[in-house]
């Protein structure tokens, strides 16, 4: 037994593994099997501080290790970090921020004033609205594009800084060819980075297709609890880490240690989690295809939909997010619509009504109700996040609320 490596190369250990046993303290006898929470502002420190070493918790802070090192294991499939308190590791770099906000935030300030983004017409609107933003204020291009068009993709790269990209898309569920779309923006020397929060590094591992970094809101799937906000960007890329790990310090969005490791608490079930959340939303995907009072139904998993074939070839699985309408009654136009869809949230009983997705429990909500929503989606589309919970339930309740 003792001739058990102490440090295996997390490559030798499939996902469902690392997201166990990634960001374990070194074994030591009588030593803590969890990562401690640390509560620390300022480090003892004195003269020059040397590159790794940790003096103020704004700019590094050992509480954040832990996680960074599972994330960099399950997104870059790196070898051993080489333990805590090193940061780096030999297979990348992970960050994490106070949000998915504030590492797009970050993402965004590589791009220079003046400069270009190639971006999803149908993305996190979040994110959309803090790019018209940068746009008004710092003369930046945007060029929207259907992520799925990968010759619209591939078109717009030109002369471009940065191309954004997020498969499958919020709340449109469109699926990009990523090994294609990567590609041709490293050809043409476009800086890429791919937004995993709907497929997780358990379906999709972007730096494996050629991102330069891989944008995470861990609020979602990662944590899985709906406990915590908390966000992180993974890049192979250690001058980009730098630069990235600069504006953290300076802009000052940091995670504050609780929420770390919570984050990392629910890391540990993520395999888990995704497997039935994932088979739930395919069996519930299937079933409202054929359902009275359903109009369309919008998951990767259903044959018939445009991101089937492409999910099938690249991810592990079609993640657990489901685009619904609802079908109109005798009225029609477009308030009805939103009526008819606004009924369907207020009548079900189990599924939460609320924003947010990637928790255990199952969430909808008509995802137009915010008026940042790209005006292409549907006004009647309801976005829902499937869970955990005994997928009769769950299609009971839906099935009531459809018809009610
Ligand atoms: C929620 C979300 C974000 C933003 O993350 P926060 O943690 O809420 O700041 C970014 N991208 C996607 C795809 C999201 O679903």
């Amino acid at each position: 037994m003792s001739t058990a490596p102490e440090h295996r190369p997390s490559t030798a250990l499939a996902p469902a593994t690392v997201v166990v046993s990634a960001g374990r303290p070194a074994r030591a006898q009588g030593g803590h099997i969890n990562p401690s929470l640390p509560l620390n502002s300022t480090y003892v420190s004195r003269g020059v501080i040397t590159p790794g070493e940790l003096s103020y918790s704004r700019g590094d802070n050992d509480a954040w290790h832990p996680f960074e090192e599972a994330l960099v294991a399950l997104e870059s499939g790196a070898a051993d970090s080489g333990g805590p308190g090193s940061g780096a590791a030999a297979g990348g770099e992970a960050l994490v921020f106070s949000s998915g906000m504030a590492a797009i935030a970050a993402v965004f300030s590589l791009v220079p004033d003046g400069g270009t983004i190639v971006l999803p017409r149908h993305a996190y609107q979040a994110g959309m609205v803090l790019a018209d933003q940068i746009s008004d204020k710092h003369g930046v291009t945007l060029r929207h594009v259907d992520i799925a068009d990968t010759d619209a993709v591939v078109a717009a790269l030109e002369g471009a800084d940065l191309l954004l990209v997020e498969s499958p898309t919020n709340p449109m569920l469109e699926v990009a060819d990523l090994p294609a779309v990567l590609g041709a923006a490293r050809a043409r020397g476009v800086r890429s980075v791919v937004d995993n929060t709907f497929a997780t590094p358990l379906g999709q591992r972007p730096l494996e297709h050629g991102a330069d970094i891989v944008l995470h809101s861990v609020t979602k799937y990662l944590a899985g609890h709906s406990d915590v906000v908390l966000g992180a960007l993974v890049t192979r890329d250690a001058e980009l880490a730098a630069v990235l790990r600069e504006h953290r310090m300076l802009h000052g969005a940091i995670a504050g240690p609780f929420e770390v490791w919570l984050a990392l608490r629910g890391l540990r079930t993520l395999a888990l989690r995704f497997e039935r959340a994932q088979a739930n939303a395919a069996e519930l995907a299937r079933r409202l295809a054929d359902h009275p009072e359903v109009a369309e139904v919008r998951h990767p998993s259903l044959p018939g939909d445009p991101g089937h074939e492409r999910a099938k070839a690249q991810m592990n699985g079609f993640g657990a997010i489901i685009g619904v309408r609802p079908k109109q009654r005798a009225a029609s136009g477009e308030a009805a619509a939103i009526e008819r869809a606004d009924a369907v949230v207020n009548a079900v009983r189990l599924w939460l009504p609320a924003t947010s997705l990637g928790g255990v429990e199952s969430m909808l909500e008509r995802r137009r109700r915010w008026g940042t929503e790209a005006p292409t989606v549907p006004v009647d589309l309801l976005r829902l996040s499937v869970g955990i919970e005994d997928v009769e339930d769950l299609w009971a309740d839906l099935d009531q609320a459809l018809r009610s």
